[in-house]
Parts: structure tokens; sequence; C-alpha cells
């Protein structure tokens, strides 16, 4: 019940404000954290992004998870992508894996990311590649990835 605002974010993924509709005063048309532009909607399909849940008559202490991919087109938001991205650059660093090996552990990186089917395959390619990646890499991975995964990914590759 109840409705949601808007949420503007930057396009690396700082939350500026989850009541841009409610109170557009709080808007900043580039992030102060990172100078990126900031967004309201999907860059696909223009629908809003959902930021503060107002239920009438609770008041309480709310925290705001971005989302990671549009819950209209289902593309992943920019800030999504370029975790993805990065990710898969650290991986093509390492001289330790063959092709194929990367291969296998950057498809592994997105599927971390969904809560899906195959997120437990994922978690066990990750485990399998990263330690021969070396321990470089694998601390910059999870850098990146430690607020996006959920509670279960984490405690499953990293044991917390
Ligand atoms: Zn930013
Ligand atoms: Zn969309």
């Amino acid at each position: 019940m109840g409705t949601f605002d808007v949420a503007q974010i930057c396009l690396n993924g700082h939350v500026i404000t989850e009541m841009a509709g409610g109170h557009p005063e709080y808007r900043k048309e580039f992030c102060t954290e990172c100078g990126e532009k900031t967004i309201i909607s999907c860059q696909n399909c223009n629908t809003n992004i959902k930021g503060y849940h107002n239920v009438p008559g609770v008041l309480g202490i709310f925290s705001y998870y971005k989302p990671k991919y549009c819950e209209k087109c289902g593309q992943a938001f920019p800030w999504t992508s370029r975790q993805l991205e990065s990710a898969k650059e650290l991986i093509d660093l390492t001289d330790n894996l063959n092709t194929d090996e990367k291969a296998d552990l950057k498809s592994s990186i997105d599927d971390l990311l969904k809560d899906g089917p195959k997120t437990v395959v994922a978690q066990a390619k990750y485990k399998k590649y990263i330690g021969k990646a070396g321990s470089e890499i694998g601390k910059g991975i999870k850098d990146i990835l430690i607020d996006v995964v959920n509670e279960t990914v984490k405690k499953a590759i990293w044991g917390q």
C-alpha cells in the first residue's frame, strides 16, 4: 500500500534523493560525490526509478535500496552495468586464467548479481576461479560487488 516517490541517482550509483518527486528542491543536476549526471528514470524506457515508499499513517525509518535493474524493461541501470564492466575489466588483467576460464568467471559475475537459479552455480564458479586469478583481483572484485550482491551470495563467496 501507499505510494512511491521518485529517486534521483547518479550514473555511478550515488543516491541523490529518494524524494525527487515530493521534494524537487532536493534534486541535483550533477552528483556532488563524483560529478556524474543524475537520472530519475530509466534511460531505456523512461519509467521513473522508485524512491521513498510513502505509507499513510506509518512513520518509520526506511532504508532505501537502489534498484539494480529497471522494473519495467529489465535493463541494468548504468551503475549496475558499470560495476559489472569494472569487475570484468579486472578479470582481464590477470595472466593466471586462460581465455575460457576468464569467460566463465565473467559470466558468473552477471549471475552473482541476479537472484536466480544460476546464482548458486555462479558462486561455485566464482570460488573455483578466483583463487587462481589471484588475491589482488579477488579483492578488487569484492570491493566492487560487496554492496550489490545479496547476503546469501556474500556468505557463500566471502564467508561474511
Ligand atoms: Zn555520483
Ligand atoms: Zn526501463
